[in-house]
């Protein structure tokens, strides 16, 4: 594996120069080994502004290119992380406390690269409107009004993003960004911002015009919620948790802010009485075994049919026993750390307060004998629909299970959630399970299957969030609509 410069002196990228975080710098921690892996820069909010402001000043240039020309610059981006994502596997997985293996194929390489090259071919959304007859009046004459539809740049886009995959998540929201014109202002999650500024290597070496992707940093919110103020800043590009997004909504109204929300999640799992339950189990065991549970549309929330039920429980318990804690560096490991001691403890009292509610502890919800920040993969039964464990999400490596008599009550307990990102069905019957599908309030469903498509759109119902990225939904998604008519 790539070797760790903990020495090493981590900048900000601001107007094209790496500077020094004006407040210094804040350790980061890993959470498997708790050593200290790299000082992060700490900006000041004067240097978010001046961020936001060097974004500001590249926008005319870089929306001026074509979109061919642009996209040249992002294919080469991408050309830029596939080369060097080997070199970045130690720090990242050092700062996120990812499996090996999680680390190598989702949190550097494949999927960011996969999201330059997408965007590396222009993709336009420009349309003409058929002439409408339109006869004469008080504002002119009569004639056939023709009108374009195009897509112009939203602008500056400030990308706010979470800890859980972050290089993967800040390019799925700068490549659609930098493709649509836009320029950036990147704000990663404290706790791991490392392979970010490294991606900030790769933006400079790729030949970008100094300004198009800025890197700001910190450990608290005033980073962050200076460029939601700013008025440099014309859109917020968020992922993170629901009560967040809804203080930055409220925030970024003041200045009118565009949003995209990609928020929290409570994912179902409806298993029918004929799925097969050993492909439900396995992609229920995701939830323990992809990077501990962190991630948002893992489906934590299992809804199995009654006939099914105690198998179901029985074969998720035996599917635990194989799953390794530990060293998330050891090739055998399947279940690593979450990412803080301040995390673990969140996680440990959200099992603890199911168990108080009611809920039956079939295995887990104790702390293995580990250093670092370990949460046994834990199933807890019985769970009914009020309970805190089956309302809110853990973003750890726990499942709480449901139990219901007939479709209608599987899509009500589904639907009973103030979430709606990611939800799925597990059953032979595809006829039926589509149907299923077509009634839950959830932005995304997946049919027998837990990989999503990346080119589908993604994005929440309710509580999960506001707007939709990927495919073309992700120049949608920076883009403003400009009508252009003409009297043809
Ligand atoms: P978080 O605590 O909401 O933080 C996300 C980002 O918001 C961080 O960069 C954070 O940095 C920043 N932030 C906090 N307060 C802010 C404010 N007032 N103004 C501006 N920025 C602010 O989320 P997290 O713990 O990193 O990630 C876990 C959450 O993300 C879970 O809820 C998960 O479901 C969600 N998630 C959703 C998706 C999706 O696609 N829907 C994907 C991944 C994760 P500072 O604290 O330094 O300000």
């Amino acid at each position: 594996m790539s070797m760790i410069d903990v020495d090493k002196n981590w900048r900000l990228l601001i107007d094209g120069e790496w500077v020094e975080g004006g407040a210094g710098h804040y350790d980061i921690v890993d959470p498997h080994t708790t050593d200290v892996v790299g000082r992060a820069p700490e900006a000041t909010v004067a240097q978010a502004n001046d961020a936001a402001a060097a974004a500001r000043a590249a926008f005319g240039a870089w929306k001026r290119l074509s979109a061919k020309q642009r996209c040249a610059l992002i294919g080469r981006l991408g050309d830029e992380i596939e080369k060097r994502s080997p070199d970045w596997v130690a720090t990242v997985q050092a700062e996120t406390g990812a499996t090996i293996a999680t680390t190598e194929t989702l949190q550097v390489g494949g999927p960011a690269v996969d999201r330059f090259r997408y965007y590396a071919t222009p993709i336009d959304l420009d349309e003409s409107l058929s002439p409408i007859p339109t006869p004469a009046g008080p504002l002119g004459p009569a004639g056939l009004l023709s009108a374009e539809v195009k897509r112009q740049p939203v602008g500056v886009v400030a990308a706010i993003t979470p800890y859980n995959f972050p290089v993967t998540n800040v390019a799925g929201k700068i490549a659609p960004a930098l493709a649509a014109g836009c320029t950036t202002v990147i704000k990663p999650a404290p706790q791991d911002p490392l392979g970010i500024l490294l991606l900030g290597e790769a933006v400079e070496a790729a030949g970008l015009p100094p300004g198009v992707v800025n890197i700001v940093n910190g450990s608290g919110p005033d980073v962050g919620a200076a460029l939601v103020d700013s008025t440099d800043v014309n859109m917020i590009s968020f992922t993170g948790s629901s009560p967040i997004g809804a203080k930055i909504m409220a925030n970024g109204g003041r200045t009118m802010k565009r949003l995209l929300m990609e928020l929290g999640g409570k994912g179902a799992a409806i298993v029918t009485e004929d799925a097969d339950l050993g492909t439900a189990a396995q992609s229920i065991a995701t939830v323990w075994g992809f990077h501990a549970g962190q991630i948002c549309t893992a489906p934590t929330r299992v809804i199995a049919h009654h006939a099914v039920y105690d198998q179901l429980i029985e074969t998720l318990n035996t599917f635990s026993g194989f799953m390794k804690v530990g060293d998330p560096t050891d090739r055998s490991t399947i279940v690593g750390p979450v990412i803080t001691e301040v995390h673990r403890d969140r996680v440990e009292q959200f099992i603890a307060s199911g168990i108080d509610d009611g809920a039956r502890l079939v295995c887990g919800g104790d702390r293995p004998d580990l250093p670092g920040y370990f949460i046994a993969p834990t199933l807890l039964a019985d769970c009914t629909p009020d309970m805190h464990v089956v309302r809110e999400e853990a973003f750890g490596p726990v499942i709480v299970v449901l139990r219901y008599q007939d479709d209608e009550e599987a899509v009500q307990l589904a639907n009973n959630s103030d979430y709606g990102l990611y939800s799925y069905v597990f059953s032979a019957d595809t006829k039926r399970a589509y149907h299923i599908a077509g009634q839950l309030e959830s932005g995304c469903v997946g049919l027998n299957v837990i990989q999503p498509h990346m080119e589908a759109p993604f994005g929440g119902f309710k509580m999960s969030g506001v707007g939709r990225d990927r495919g073309k939904w992700g120049i949608e998604a920076y883009s403003e609509l400009q009508s252009i008519n003409w009297m043809a």
